[in-house]
């Protein structure tokens, strides 16, 4: 309940306003039809269905109410059951605007994250990594990037069967979100596959992470609650860091690439860290 215009403002302003207004038109200070002009300038969500009362009642009013960006609206003396017949439409509107978004945002979510891990996808990591590359550059700081790929893991697969391998591949991205650090964007860009941005860090910094996140998988074996096993796995990391404005994202994630497959080659399990002189780009140019 609003005593009059500011309070119903203040009111459908709120975090979690009402869903359904019914405003008078002709109060003191602000009438309902600014207060509807108001509300939808400035709020497209969630949406408030607003139906004006209103001691008007030539045609002119109407189309200037409804115009106002009011839902609907009706003459006093209103009628109760009128006014009842007129609140379903508004609430089949709001529950449908719901629908909407909830729609809307899960299909954002699905395009930019990995269904089986909820980490980033390929598609946002890669356009993510552009942007903290742009940022880095004119705040004059590096940033790291860790290719990070499961070793053996098709062994994994072959031998506990592809169900046991996806549970691993759970267990493996939840434990990469509590190690990596807030700041750092975790994305799984393949099967076995992940990168991790780590924006305005080192080369120390970098290593430092890329370790912590080596050790965290190492230290203790993935559990596939269904079957009651333990199957322990191991990561290679490869760590590049950006250069300037010369360089660009598809040569640090290349230069990445080629640290992780030097970790690889190496053994396994462990962190590998460009050489701190790397060319930028390739002779042919990267
Ligand atoms: P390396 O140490 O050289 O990386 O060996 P690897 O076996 O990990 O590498 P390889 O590229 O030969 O195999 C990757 C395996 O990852 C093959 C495939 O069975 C498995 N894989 C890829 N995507 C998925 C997935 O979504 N679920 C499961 N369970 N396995 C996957
Ligand atoms: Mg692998
Ligand atoms: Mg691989």
């Amino acid at each position: 309940l609003a005593h009059d215009g500011p309070e119903a403002l203040t009111c459908l302003r709120a975090n979690d306003p009402p869903r359904l207004a019914l405003l008078d038109w002709i109060m003191p200070t602000t009438t309902g039809v600014e207060v509807c002009q108001t509300i939808r300038a400035e709020r497209q969500e969630p949406y408030i269905y607003t139906i004006l009362l209103t001691a008007k009642s030539s045609m002119d009013d109407v189309i200037e109410g409804l115009e106002a960006g009011a839902d609907d609206y009706l003459i006093k003396p209103v009628d109760l059951g009128a006014l009842r017949a007129r609140l379903r439409p508004g609430l089949r509107i709001v529950e449908l605007h719901d629908e909407l978004v909830k729609a809307r945002e899960d299909l954002r979510y699905q395009a930019d994250h990995d269904p089986l891990t909820g980490l980033w996808n390929r598609r946002a990591l890669l356009s993510q990594l552009r942007k903290e590359f742009s940022r880095g550059i004119r705040a004059g700081r590096p940033l790291g990037v860790c290719m990070v790929d499961i070793d053996h893991f098709k062994v994994v697969n072959d031998t506990h069967g592809h169900a046991a391998g996806d549970e691993v591949l759970k267990e493996f991205a939840a434990r990469v979100k509590r190690c990596v650090r807030f700041i750092d964007l975790a994305a799984r860009t393949g099967g076995e596959e992940f990168v991790v941005i780590m924006p305005d860090s080192n080369r120390d910094t970098c290593v430092g992470v890329a370790e912590r996140l080596r050790e965290a998988i190492a230290e203790s074996p993935m559990t596939v609650p269904d079957q009651g096993i333990d199957i322990p796995i191991t990561v290679s990391i490869g760590v590049s860091i950006s250069q300037g404005a010369s360089d660009s994202p598809a040569n640090i994630m290349r230069r990445g690439d080629e640290a992780l497959y030097e970790a690889k080659n190496n053994g396994r399990n462990q962190v590998v860290c460009e050489a701190q002189d790397a060319p930028v780009a390739t002779a042919q140019g990267g």
